[in-house]
């Protein structure tokens, strides 16, 4: 199959979130399959070119945009190690600039950046000369791919037996738009059918709605969000659209990339380990703790509890806040975060940070190197998310046999599970009301186990042993690819 992605990120040269690790990992994976994937990126400004091994082409690719025409550079590379084709979409006005959605707000210009990339990718088909079997798109930065392909280029042959199939990462980020600045850009008239169309929700333009519609195949990260958001609660507004579309909507459980995240590989620790020395592991700990400067003998076993995330609402840091402090002071816990987002979150931790110097471990920032030596050091990981459409952090966690201790929802549902010590299975703990009092009961369990023989080496060897690899996600995905194509091919006679 060949298989088109594009996405506004690609770890490791564009990565904001989970996103990233994903479009990078399915790729790697089906070309083990003997599948044939390209992936198409902005080539954003902090895209090290020389140290990634890009090389400019002489593709000029022209992009129609309402009554003018644009221009791209192709550049092209690999995915590190792998032998997937990457092309950077280079455009100096739109990319050239700090950010990947915005610095610190998102770009005033978002509608147009993106529709300029998404629609880019169809002239860079044939300046390449490939024939896609799937278009891939994620998000809403990319949803639009999927309108082009069916109103569009539907008629060109080499789009003629394409599928479209959307990948719904985080619903909460819609792409919600003014009709008179997004319309007019994509040739789509403003008129007496704009309104309840594909593009309308409420008025706006909602790009999300827009792959949702326009998709042959539609899939989510985790089965739990899946089933999630066509309720009223998780749906953002698009439940409705969602149950519309339910018979075609699929949730595939995302992988973990072990290449990169795997404890008895990873050149980020200072020491590896795997799941039959668990001693090196705690090395890590008493190295990331001299790291930030912790005092040998300032209570070395305390439980370290971390967290590695987007400073967001989503992500649950308020529950957290109401409760983190006491277990703190009472010496109940030490705590290290890494994230970096809203000021308000920001300003809470450096206030703890002050207060608590050498027991709450603060690092401001995106640092990919501190994100693996953190997961590897804590006993522990809170993610606490309000809600999660899958999560990866928690499944790194899982691996690096560091404890999570979660809410019960979305992907965290479909990876943690409690601990039971009669049973001796499970591998973390859960909460399910989205309160701090029962987030704070979670971790009281945790408490109970940290060091309780033969319970920790257990509930560590279960989460080490759990096994989410991408290969499973991409195989899954595989067959999902299948019958969008059935689809496809069987209303345009090719079957
Ligand atoms: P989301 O995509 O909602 O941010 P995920 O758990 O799916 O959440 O993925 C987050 C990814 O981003 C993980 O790979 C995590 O390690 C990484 N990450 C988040 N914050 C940081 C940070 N401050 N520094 C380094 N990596 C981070």
């Amino acid at each position: 199959m060949n298989i088109r992605g594009v996405a506004a990120e690609l770890a490791p040269f564009a990565k904001a979130g989970g996103l990233a690790d994903m479009t990078r990992a399915l790729p790697v994976e089906w070309q083990k399959f003997g599948h044939n994937p390209i992936v198409f990126l902005p080539k954003y400004q902090n895209i090290d070119v020389d140290y990634w091994g890009f090389r400019r082409t002489d593709k000029q690719i022209n992009v129609p945009m309402n009554y003018w025409t644009e221009h791209g550079t192709l550049w092209e590379g690999k995915i590190p190690d792998t032998d997937v084709p990457v092309y950077l979409i280079e455009n100096a006005d739109y990319f050239d600039r700090y950010g990947i959605y915005g610095n610190p707000n998102e770009f005033e210009d978002n509608y147009r950046r993106f529709t300029f990339f998404s629609r880019a990718v169809f002239d860079a088909a044939f300046a390449l000369d490939f024939k896609p079997d799937i278009i891939h798109a994620h998000d809403y930065h990319t949803a639009l791919a999927l309108a082009f392909l069916k109103s569009h280029y539907i008629h060109e042959e080499r789009f003629k037996y394409t599928a479209g199939v959307y990948t719904i990462h985080n619903l909460a980020y819609q792409g919600k738009f003014a009709p008179e600045a997004v319309l007019p850009l994509i040739n789509i008239p403003l008129d007496e059918y704009y309104s309840g169309s594909w593009f309308e929700h409420h008025g706006s333009v909602n790009l999300m709605k827009t792959g949702i519609m326009f998709a042959d195949k539609i899939t989510t990260v985790s089965p739990t969000y899946a089933n999630e958001i066509k309720t009223e609660y998780y749906g953002e507004g698009l439940h409705d659209i969602l149950r519309h579309r339910a018979a075609d909507l699929i949730g595939i459980l995302n992988g973990v990339y072990y290449e990169e995240w795997s404890p008895e590989n990873d050149s980020n620790l200072k020491i590896k380990y795997d799941f039959h020395n668990l001693a090196s592991k705690r090395i890590n700990k008493t190295y990331f703790l001299e790291e930030k400067g912790v005092a040998k003998d300032d209570n070395p076993s305390l439980p370290l509890f971390g967290i590695v995330s987007r400073l967001a609402e989503q992500k649950g840091i308020d529950i957290m806040m109401g409760i983190l402090e006491p277990l703190i002071a009472e010496n109940k816990i030490r705590f290290a975060l890494l994230g970096s987002g809203e000021q308000r979150y920001v300003d809470y931790f450096n206030y703890l940070a002050a207060k608590y110097p050498g027991r709450a471990l603060i690092h401001i920032g995106y640092d990919n190197a501190q994100s693996h030596r953190l997961i590897a050091a804590s006993d522990f990981l809170m993610m606490p998310s309000r809600f999660e459409p899958c999560g990866l952090t928690q499944m790194y966690a899982l691996r690096y046999g560091t404890i999570p201790i979660v809410h019960q929802v979305g992907g965290l549902a479909d990876t943690v599970f409690e601990y039971n010590y009669d049973e001796q299975q499970g591998n973390g703990f859960t909460f399910y009301h989205y309160s701090g009092s029962d987030f704070n009961y979670a971790i009281s369990r945790a408490l109970g186990i940290y060091m309780n023989e033969p319970h920790w080496t257990q509930i560590r060897q279960n989460a080490m042993k759990a096994d989410y690899s991408a290969t499973r996600t991409a195989a899954e995905y595989l067959k999902v690819f299948g019958w969008a194509l059935e689809k496809v091919r069987g209303v345009n006679g090719i079957f």
